[in-house]
């Protein structure tokens, strides 16, 4: 994924890609700011922005009040130029949303679903509720310029299917793109929870994050990396599953992945869960025992935080290696942010180098509960809307 701030190459002429990146990203409103941060002759820039106007991803109009003469006029990205649509895949859950161009959720829902229902089962589902989540506004399957898919463990971006989650059996191997033939023909883009999680915190004040770890800490453990402002996945897109790396404070404790000594046997909202369960208490899922955290339960309290300090012991290895900007802490413990975090630091800035925790920032995930259908939008997104995606939409439509 292309770093925002460097849109084009400096060896040839800006495209109307590159112009189209600047606008996007507000870099330039005007045709002279354009003509200024390229170096392109005036009438080059006249004849990007206008082949960018056919293609209606950009939009001129009049701004304020004119002091005389003709009014200011601004150039803009059109983000109701069409629709993406996002499924965020969860094991129990999945939410579909229809979002704008900028990746704003229009609207969205939630699909319950039983633990262990296979691709065949759930994607015809999908399927079905986001046409109908489509034609609810009006929109259309031309206007549709692609999907997002998220789903947890890792997976294997080129094929668009799962491609080692232990948690979500029948998936591995399965390409999702020719269930959602019926949907669109625009392309479909697949990848991990919490790799379109991170994607979704750098977006509007948090764009200039180049280097940035989240922690989504919910029944499962999992982190996303940018770091130099490029998404980081790894080799076979396994960067970030730190749920199963081992622990002392696990040692002997059996995982649900079937190991043992895994820092979530420990820490995962699922065992937050088995150790209330054991102590006789009523609570099923994560977000019950979060539920009783926020209502003042001294032990579920007690809990998280001590989950937080347990992950703050991991990853305080990734914050020496990769000295991120901020640690961005998601996931349903996000929503006992202040008890969660309290453990989160002790560890985190007890464990690592001072030179790597002086600066850095720990903030909650912006978008909450919407995050993974921001974050598959905003993935896919990024792929059709890329300098090299308009210039060939461009290149279309002479
Ligand atoms: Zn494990």
């Amino acid at each position: 994924m292309a770093c925002m701030r460097t849109p084009r190459s400096t060896t040839s002429p800006a495209t109307g890609g590159d112009v189209f990146a600047l606008i996007r990203a507000g870099l330039a409103t005007t045709r002279t700011e354009i003509g200024n941060l390229t170096g392109l002759s005036r009438t080059a820039v006249a004849a990007r922005v206008s082949s960018l106007q056919a293609s209606g991803l950009v939009v001129e109009r009049e701004e304020g009040v004119s002091t005389g003469g003709r009014p200011p006029v601004k150039l803009s990205f059109h983000v109701q130029a069409g629709v993406v649509l996002s499924a965020a895949i969860g094991r129990s859950r999945t939410q579909l949303a229809i979002c704008d161009l900028a990746g704003d959720v229009i609207v969205a829902e939630d699909v319950e679903q039983e633990i262990g229902t296979s691709p065949a089962e759930l994607m015809p589902v999908i399927a079905r509720r986001l046409i109908a989540l489509r034609e609810g506004l009006g929109e259309t399957a031309g206007r549709t310029v692609g999907i997002g898919i998220s789903l947890p463990g890792t997976v294997d971006t080129e094929r668009g299917c799962s491609l080692n989650s232990p948690m979500m059996s029948g998936w591995d191997g399965v390409p999702l793109q020719p269930f959602l033939a019926d949907v669109t023909d625009a392309p479909v883009f697949v990848d991990n929870d919490a790799n379109v999680m991170v994607l979704a915190e750098r977006r509007g004040e948090r764009r200039d994050f180049a280097d940035m770890l989240l922690i989504k800490a919910s029944t499962g453990l999992g982190a996303g990396l940018v770091s130099g402002g490029v998404l980081q996945r790894g080799a076979l897109g396994a960067a970030g599953e730190i749920g199963h790396t081992k622990t002392a404070a696990a040692q002997g404790v059996v995982c649900r992945c079937g190991d043992v000594g895994c820092i979530e046997a420990v820490a995962g909202g699922w065992a937050l869960v088995r150790n209330l369960q054991e102590q006789g208490r009523e609570v099923t899922h994560i977000r019950d025992v979060i539920t009783l955290a926020l209502a003042g339960d001294a032990e579920a309290r007690r809990m998280i935080r001590e989950s937080g300090r347990q992950i703050g012991e991991v990853l305080s290895g990734a914050i020496n290696l990769l000295n991120p900007e901020v640690v961005i802490v998601g996931g349903d413990m996000a929503q006992a942010y202040d008890t969660f975090v309290a453990g989160l630091r002790e560890t985190l800035y007890g464990n690592a180098i001072a030179v790597a925790t002086q600066q850095l920032q720990i903030l909650p995930w912006t978008h909450g509960e919407l995050s993974g259908v921001v974050g598959s939008a905003t993935m896919a997104l990024d792929h059709v809307l890329s300098v090299r995606a308009v210039d060939q939409l461009l290149a279309r439509q002479k």
